[in-house]
């Protein structure tokens, strides 16, 4: 029976190691810290169920509800309410909702005229073919106009890297755009042409697949494979150093040493930077990989009655571009997505400190963050009095930045693994940096490995 180690126990590595135990390989996971799940972390408290790293999944492949299956969970899914749909921006210091069809986009107060015609002309802007490297910044002013990037796709990328705009690489973090560009020179010609070839495929774009969580929270899932791994869960376990041997791979961790056919790392990517590799004569210089930018977040959950929230706060959240002057980069409105997470007469909402906009704000003492929530939620959502519930966790290295220039890591990333035979690369720090990315690059790896 082949070995496999796999280091790191969050999404990426439980579902790898689930996967290739299924498929008979002996597994062993070597987790740093003293729980599974990485930084997925869910909290039942008081009434209060709060998540603090991901909120949902987004099923953006059919892998995702397999895993669920094969894991026994889908008792356990979630599905949002289907009133939570709404999602809002804000704009004018107050959340405006998103129009969801053509007609609601030439009717809403979030866009100017001239950033509505700006959408319309899209289609007839021609592609750029030079193979320059473009932040999204430069791609949606070349394509759309400043108003659109300031008021609407800045706020995105604060939702979904914690990112900077200005450096968030269009070809690296948001691939299935610039390919719409490539592939059927505009943004809006390839939404309307593209959708058959990805439900060929399967697929389901970002922006309309189901979202999802268990009953507990997101939680449930890493706490679920890691059940089915029983003995092959290695906590408390750093794994410092890997050194090559006749058939594979020697292991140096914090209590030891062991031999594995073969090695998966599912860890981070400043991890992976510390990680000495010996192959033989040589030592794998991966040091380059510490360059990889990873700004600090704070979540901060916060508990109200909910007559003490003046808006009526049902939809998914709100998105706030850093031109709108808050400190807090949005709010998901978590018991309007999932009722289950407020005890009856109380709402839920997530708020998100720090990234690349404001990254001395996200170490702030928690006291300074309930006070800085507050205050923005005050002037949003007409929130008043007292939280009846605050917790707040702190990411010092939250979300990988695939800002321009990537490419040199994931070039260094595939070096490495063709100098490492049987040393294999996945995670959110290579193939997407969402939850759905990560299940799927744990799933694709398990399935790369021969049991021969
Ligand atoms: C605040 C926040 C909000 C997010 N919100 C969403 C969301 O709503 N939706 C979404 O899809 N995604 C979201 N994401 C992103 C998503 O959660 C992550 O990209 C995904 O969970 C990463 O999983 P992973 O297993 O690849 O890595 P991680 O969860 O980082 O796990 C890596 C594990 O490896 C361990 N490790 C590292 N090095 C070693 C070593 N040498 N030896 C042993 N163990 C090691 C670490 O301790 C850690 O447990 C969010 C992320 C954050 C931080």
């Amino acid at each position: 029976m082949k070995s496999v180690a796999i280091i790191g126990a969050g999404i990426t590595g439980l579902t790898a190691a689930f996967y290739l135990k299924r498929r008979g390989f002996a597994v062993t996971v070597y987790e740093a810290s003293g729980r599974v799940g990485g930084v997925i972390q869910s909290l039942r408290r008081d009434g209060y169920l709060a998540e603090f790293g991901p909120n949902t999944i987004l099923e953006t492949s059919p892998k995702i509800a397999q895993l669920i299956r094969d894991a026994g969970l889908e008792s356990r899914r979630m599905d949002p309410d289907p009133k939570s749909e709404a999602r809002y921006v804000v704009r004018y210091k107050r959340p405006i909702e998103m129009p969801g069809s053509p007609l609601g986009f030439l009717t809403t107060d979030l866009f100017s005229w001239k950033a509505k015609c700006a959408v319309l002309r899209e289609p007839f802007v021609k592609p750029r073919r030079d193979g320059v490297e473009e932040s999204i910044g430069q791609f949606v002013t070349r394509r759309f106009n400043q108003e659109f990037l300031d008021h609407a796709i800045d706020a995105l990328v604060a939702g979904i890297y914690a990112g900077d705009p200005q450096k968030i690489s269009v070809a690296h973090a948001f691939p299935k755009l610039k390919a719409l560009e490539d592939n059927y020179g505009s943004m809006i010609k390839g939404q309307i042409f593209g959708g058959r070839e990805r439900k060929k495929r399967g697929e389901v774009a970002k922006d309309r697949a189901p979202k999802l969580s268990f009953d507990e929270g997101l939680q449930v899932l890493p706490d679920t494979l890691r059940e089915r791994l029983g003995e092959a869960m290695k906590l408390n376990t750093t794994v410092t150093k890997l050194s090559r041997t006749t058939n594979g791979w020697r292991i140096t961790t914090s209590s030891g040493e062991s031999d594995h056919d073969a090695v998966i790392y599912c860890g981070t990517a400043h991890k992976l930077a510390e990680l000495k590799i010996e192959t033989g004569s040589q030592t794998l210089d991966l040091s380059p990989l510490s360059e990889i930018r990873h700004p600090p977040v704070a979540s901060v959950v916060l508990g109200f009655k909910r007559e003490d929230v003046a808006h009526p706060c049902s939809g998914f959240g709100m998105l706030i571009p850093k031109i709108e002057g808050f400190k807090i980069l949005g709010c998901i409105f978590s018991s309007s997505l999932f009722p289950n997470r407020a005890p009856v007469g109380h709402i839920t909402l997530t708020s998100y400190v720090g990234g690349e906009r404001y990254p001395e704000l996200a170490s702030l003492p928690h006291d300074k963050l309930f006070e800085l929530t507050c205050e923005d939620l005050r002037l949003l959502l007409g929130v008043r009095g007292k939280p009846t519930f605050q917790h707040c966790v702190f990411y010092p290295r939250a979300i990988p930045q695939y800002n321009v220039g990537f490419g040199r890591f994931k070039n260094l990333m595939n070096d490495i693994e063709s100098k490492a035979p049987g040393f294999h690369l996945a995670g959110h720090f290579r193939n997407g940096i969402s939850l759905s990315d990560s299940i799927v690059s744990g799933i694709n790896v398990a399935e790369s490995l021969s049991p021969s």
